[in-house]
């Protein structure tokens, strides 16, 4: 019998970090795995910031910091929201964490109880629908195809709320799809939830500064619902520091009070180098952040065309975030090399295997039909990819 409680029992393990221990197990073999499945910069943090981060360990920022983050951090977000999005904030409504995984996180145990619902347009980040698990929340899932690039409209939206929709969760620019919604689509998506006073919004804007359509547009512009909505942001892909674990909310007073408590409980803050180092990339020159999404948009580019040219892939294009998501339900079902592909998750093996490309099956992120490569990575790499992609599907 398992001593597991009934929680994790009923927890799927992340297939972004699965896939990508995967492929660095086989690189350990020494086979030239390429890995297009995790999601991060493929960039070294900025100098400036690692240069922070060194001071404060001589200047000994090695005690426990405030449960939220020091107070400086927080002022330092409230300017950078100001700025960059025009939306005004008090420090005490910021609460830092250990990513802004851990923040998502913290925001669905504090609001969520047994039953409520969570409406989670799919294509879906794979950890949200875990974390409603965790809160015990029931997840509702609105499926947005590529033949609408992978958004949902407000009618959708309004079809799935009921009275026990107790939040929204709503990533934009969009992990897998690279999906961006127009300021007229969050308008359009605001003025439903304005009609229902109870719900809350998660707004993840993690991939906030790589968007190759300019301005970022944040659902908390809308005063309609502007004391609902909870943004959800942090610095691990705007100034590649996915390893430093630093991320954040900026919130109604109550939600912010409530994940400070909960936080203080169980993870006490961040890291006080991390937050240092998080200060100096939110305070500091930002032409680092403009060099970096250059490249990723040239390799979205080259993606694209590259993606294009498999047959039977179906490519939108990304207006953010560094993914590229195809349909690829051509192959599902078929049998290659003997090797029958029941779903997407077995089409990621088969390439996997036969191709040593690491990419992630679309299963995981409720869309069965696609398969999600990650190219923050360099363009050789991802030439190379593709070719080898390309040559085992020869014929098929
Ligand atoms: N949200 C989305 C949509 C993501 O892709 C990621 C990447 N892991 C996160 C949140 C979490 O980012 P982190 O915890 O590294 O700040
Ligand atoms: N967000 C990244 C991804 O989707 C990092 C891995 C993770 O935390 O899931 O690949």
């Amino acid at each position: 019998m398992s001593q597991l409680s009934e929680r994790l029992a009923a927890l799927s393990p992340s297939e972004t970090l699965a896939m990508s221990q995967k492929s660095n197990e086989l690189k350990a073999q020494g086979i030239d795995v390429i890995n297009l499945s995790v999601g991060e910069p493929d960039f070294n943090t900025p100098g400036f910031i690692k240069e922070a981060a060194k001071k404060a360990i001589d200047d000994n920022f090695s005690f426990y910091s405030p449960v939220p983050g020091y107070l400086s951090l927080r002022k330092a977000i409230v300017a950078k929201l100001k700025k960059e999005n025009g939306l005004d904030y008090t420090p005490e409504q910021i609460v830092c964490s250990n990513g802004a995984k851990q923040s998502v996180c913290n925001v669905l145990l504090s609001i969520i109880d047994a039953g409520d619902e969570v409406i989670v347009p799919a294509p879906y980040w794979v950890s949200y629908v875990e974390m409603v698990k965790l809160a015990e929340g029931t997840n509702v899932v609105v499926e947005a195809g590529i033949e609408q690039d992978f958004k949902i409209t407000p009618a959708q939206l309004e079809a799935a709320i009921t009275p026990k929709t107790k939040a929204l969760i709503l990533c934009s620019p969009s992990n897998p799809t690279g999906s961006v919604y127009s300021k007229d689509e969050l308008k359009g998506l605001a003025d439903v939830l304005a009609k229902y006073s109870n719900i809350i919004i998660i707004a993840d804007e993690i991939y906030e500064h790589i968007n190759y359509i300019g301005k970022h547009e944040s659902i908390a512009q809308f005063d309609s619902i502007r004391d609902r909505v909870v943004i959800v942001n942090g610095v691990s892909k705007a100034y590649a520091m996915t390893g430093w674990r630093l991320g954040w909310i900026a919130a109604p007073q109550w939600i912010a009070s409530a994940c400070n408590k909960l936080q203080g409980q169980y993870t006490s803050g961040p890291s006080s180098i991390a937050q240092k180092a998080a200060e100096a990339a939110c305070l500091g020159p930002q032409d680092c952040i403009a060099t970096m999404r250059k490249a990723f948009e040239r390799r979205r580019d080259l993606m694209v065309k590259l993606c294009s040219e498999i047959p039977g892939f179906k490519v939108n294009q990304p207006q953010g975030a560094f993914y590229l998501f195809p349909d690829c339900s051509y192959y599902i079902g078929k049998t290659i090399d003997g090797q029958t592909i029941n779903d997407s998750a077995d089409f990621a093996m088969f390439l996997l295997e036969k191709a040593h490309v690491a990419a992630v099956g679309g299963k995981a992120f409720g869309a069965n039909d696609c398969i999600r490569f990650s190219y923050a990575a360099a363009d050789e790499q991802l030439i190379k990819a593709m070719q080898r992609i390309k040559a085992v599907l020869e014929g098929v």
